[in-house]
């Protein structure tokens, strides 16, 4: 991997966490061990009031990643998106990051293919690659082309071996992970059915959403 002795590697994975689950936790582990990452941030995302989860508020949401990631040497809590008074742009805070890291510091931005092939929508889109690489979560069911608006630009960035981006940013890569199907709306929809989540979510997470009596009645 061509990268100075001094500079570090850090991983982003945003999400609305609602609540965070095996396979956010499972995924964000493999890319930080593939990549050998100094760490690798959630990101929890503010959501528009009309969106949020009723009875689950931004920092229910925050505490239950910070239990999740406790005694993780490499994953941590990134609360910046949170703090802020409106949901962030990406771009935004990939600007905040950078903001903080050395210039040689390499930066990789997670996202799942579907979350990239809707990237032609996002705000400022096209400025992402200048401030970190971008590291696709590859799932077998995602065997859709990429939408046209994106052929040019994987055509020109990407690299077929994820181990061999280099550099601060600027490159796409494609990373296989364990396929786990699970989601936090199927999380929410069992527990508002009172069935069980056990096994889906880390054990301290399920014990502060039984605590807090979260998603029940929901739907
Ligand atoms: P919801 O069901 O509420 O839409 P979600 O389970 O998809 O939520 P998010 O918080 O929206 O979770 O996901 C954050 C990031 O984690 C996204 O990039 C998403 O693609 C990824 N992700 C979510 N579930 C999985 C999974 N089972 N395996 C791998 N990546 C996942």
């Amino acid at each position: 991997m061509s990268t100075t002795s001094q500079s570090r590697r850090i991983g982003l994975l945003g999400g609305t966490f609602d609540p965070v689950h095996i396979g956010h936790l499972r995924s964000a582990v493999e890319v930080a061990e593939a990549l050998e990452l100094d760490e690798l941030r959630l990101i929890p995302s503010a959501r528009p009031p009309h969106r949020a989860t009723p009875q689950v508020s931004a920092q229910q949401r925050l505490d239950m990643v910070e239990l999740a990631v406790a005694n993780s040497p490499v994953l941590r809590v990134d609360d910046r998106e949170l703090l802020r008074e409106r949901p962030s742009y990406t771009i935004d805070t990939l600007e905040s990051v950078r903001g903080e890291l050395a210039a040689e510091d390499q930066l990789f931005l997670l996202l799942g293919w579907d979350a990239f092939c809707g990237l032609p929508s996002w705000h400022r889109w096209e400025e992402l690659l200048q401030h970190c690489h971008i590291l696709v979560l590859q799932r077998p069911d995602a065997d859709t082309d990429a939408p046209e608006a994106l052929r040019d630009l994987l055509a020109a960035r990407s690299v077929g071996d994820p181990q061999a981006l280099s550099g601060p940013g600027g490159q796409i890569a494609f990373i296989w992970q364990t396929p786990l199907a699970v989601s936090a709306t199927q999380i929410r929809t069992l527990l508002a059915e009172g069935k069980s989540a056990r096994f889906l979510v880390p054990d301290t997470v399920l014990a502060y959403i039984n605590n807090h009596g979260l998603y029940r009645g929901m739907k």
